[in-house]
């Protein structure tokens, strides 16, 4: 019996089975890591072409189950079994990950795997199809999001081939694609947090353009925060006098702007996956909706600053002002964070 709720659908097509590990291009000095073996279709396939496989494992029927099939073959001693959940696990070195992943963890695999000290060459992942697209859907494209970028900041993401739901046992709700990741090597340089606190704010509303979701009271306050403690670690000295009580020139649309959905984009049912959501509202946000009302506000002069850092970044350095987020690659995000940066702000 099957543990749905874990994503056990087993792959029951051999020919879907070999196709997927001939795609991850195994040499015989590869070590590879397997996500979710269960009754290990795709383990003794990989077992063959590779030096050695570890496996990570929730299910400790499961665990048993494909220790029991290679148990007692040449191949046998060349598994190793982990059993728990593989995001809280601590990896081993590997070359190659091959996964028909259960889809709860899709993200969270994905980033783990993307975060690693040494990324694997490549990994091999078979994902519900609406994550697969949107993992190599490009600039312009319905599917492209915050997503997206990030992935492709970090690796190269090719479509491999469509898995019917037919194709498993039992069928799951939705459909399939195989996916390749190939980590860019070396690593961009530069930080995660950084660009993902970057990506967070440019992706809030993926059709607006980046002036708009930049110059927000709820973002200019995080900036300015930020760019304080920048300055104390870096003995820059701040005009902290306050400004007369003025109007803040902010338009504080923010809950309009978080409550109504542009036409043109979609909901996707399914997805249970937090970190999926382009449309998560992060913290800070939050904190300033409450607040939210208050139209006067005491504006110093750092605030003045901050926001003049940001216009100068965006239209007079970076020239993406009325770049729309859904329309932006990776390449103009980092020259984005790039040039911010260059002005001590900072988004972790
Ligand atoms: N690899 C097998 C195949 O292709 O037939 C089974 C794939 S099935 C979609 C996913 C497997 O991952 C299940 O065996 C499930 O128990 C396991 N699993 C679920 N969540 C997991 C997690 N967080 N860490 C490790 N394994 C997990």
């Amino acid at each position: 019996k099957m543990n749905t709720d874990l994503g056990q659908h087993i792959l029951k097509n051999p020919g879907v089975a070999s196709a997927i590990v001939e795609k991850a291009s195994l040499k015989q000095s590869d070590h590879v890591l397997e996500v979710g073996p269960g009754t290990g279709n795709l383990t003794v396939l990989i077992l063959r072409k590779a030096k050695s496989v570890t496996a990570v494992e929730m299910d400790p029927r499961m665990a048993a189950e494909v220790t029991k099939r290679v148990q007692g073959t040449p191949e046998g001693n060349r598994l190793k079994v982990l059993l728990g959940d593989v995001i809280k696990t601590e990896l081993p070195h590997f070359d190659v990950c091959i996964s028909n992943t259960p889809y709860q963890i899709s993200s969270p695999l994905v980033f783990k795997l993307l975060s690693l000290k040494n990324p694997p060459r490549c990994a091999v992942l078979m994902f519900q199809r609406e994550f697969a697209m949107r993992l190599f859907a490009k600039p312009g494209e319905k599917l492209y999001s915050r997503l997206s970028v990030n992935v492709q900041m970090w690796a190269k993401v090719s479509h491999v081939m469509k898995v019917g739901r037919a194709n498993f046992n039992p069928p799951p709700q939705v459909e399939s694609n195989v996916v390749r990741i190939e980590p860019k090597n070396p690593r961009p340089q530069i930080s995660y947090d950084e660009w993902d606190g970057l990506l967070r704010i440019a992706f809030v509303r993926k059709n607006k353009t980046l002036r708009a979701s930049f110059s927000t009271s709820a973002v200019v306050e995080l900036l300015e925060s930020n760019y304080r403690l920048w300055c104390a670690q870096n003995d820059v000295p701040i005009d902290d006098t306050a400004d007369t009580l003025s109007e803040d020139p902010t338009t504080d649309t923010m809950e309009v702007e978080m409550n109504d959905k542009d036409d043109d984009e979609e909901e996707f049912n399914g997805f249970s996956d937090p970190d999926m959501d382009d449309d998560e509202v992060p913290d800070f946000f939050k904190t300033a909706q409450k607040k939210g009302g208050n139209p006067k506000k005491r504006r110093g002069k750092v605030t003045d600053l901050v926001r003049e850092k940001i216009r100068k970044v965006l239209e007079d350095v970076a020239q993406v002002a009325d770049k729309r987020a859904r329309l932006c690659d990776e390449g103009g995000y980092l020259k984005l964070l790039y040039a911010f940066n260059q002005e001590g702000i900072h988004f972790a």
